[in-house]
């Protein structure tokens, strides 16, 4: 099964696409969680794509697509995989699904995770995260059992660059004007699964079970 993960930043893409991968045996891949180890690593992509992450922008679309493109390729896809953040633009959805063709491959399914916009800012601004295993944890509920310190494998706990307001505020924009053009696209193909995902997390898994094992 290959699937891709559709909402906006904050939408809690990343905290299903753990209960997901839990679940089923899906690779996860997603585009933000690999471009913060590049930067974390300070490889010549982390360095390209440090200045637009840090301003809340997008990262260009070939630099993007190339990436992924290698990514599908590894032998871990093969059993299937779950796109988290990409696509983001027509471009991206358009060069993904050549370069499935291409591979004898399709998608699925898309499940679009729909938050309201205000909900989303509170949600981005409140996030916090692990600097070594991606875990995440927010200052107005779950916070680490020791300040700054991760729970799951001790890494840091920090607030992610693009998660101030300036940044938030850019992103959720880019959002409404670019990547929400991808709901009619693969509506039209007939992929597009839409959930509230402004409910509780166990509630959001339950209906994306429901579509993953329709
Ligand atoms: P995320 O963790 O998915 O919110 O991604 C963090 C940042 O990485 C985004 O704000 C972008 O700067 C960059 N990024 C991740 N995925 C993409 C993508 N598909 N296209 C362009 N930029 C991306």
């Amino acid at each position: 099964m290959n699937i891709v993960l559709l909402g906006a930043a904050g939408a809690g893409k990343g905290t299903q696409a753990a209960k997901i991968v839990a679940d089923y045996a899906l690779t996860h891949i997603s585009t933000g969680d690999i471009f913060r180890k590049n930067v974390t690593e300070g490889t010549p992509l982390g360095l390209e794509a440090k200045r637009y992450m840090d301003a809340g922008q997008l990262v260009p679309d070939e630099v993007v697509i190339a990436m992924v493109k290698d990514r599908l390729a590894q032998p871990d896809c093969e059993a299937g995989f779950m796109l988290d953040g990409f696509p983001r633009t027509l471009p991206q959805a358009e060069a993904l699904d050549s370069a499935l063709l291409s591979m004898d491959k399709a998608l699925d399914a898309v499940v679009a995770m729909e938050v309201p916009r205000d909900i989303l800012m509170q949600r981005l601004t409140a996030r916090r995260q692990c600097r070594a295993c991606g875990s995440i944890y927010n200052v107005m509920g779950l916070m680490p059992k020791s300040e700054g310190v991760c729970d799951s494998c001790g890494g840091e706990v920090y607030q992610r660059d693009d998660d101030t307001v300036e940044a938030a505020t850019k992103r959720l924009n880019d959002y409404d004007a670019i990547t929400s053009q991808l709901v009619p696209f693969y509506s039209e193909m007939g992929l597009l699964h839409s959930i509230d995902g402004n409910r509780s997390v166990d509630a959001v898994f339950a209906d994306i079970e429901t579509i993953l094992q329709g």
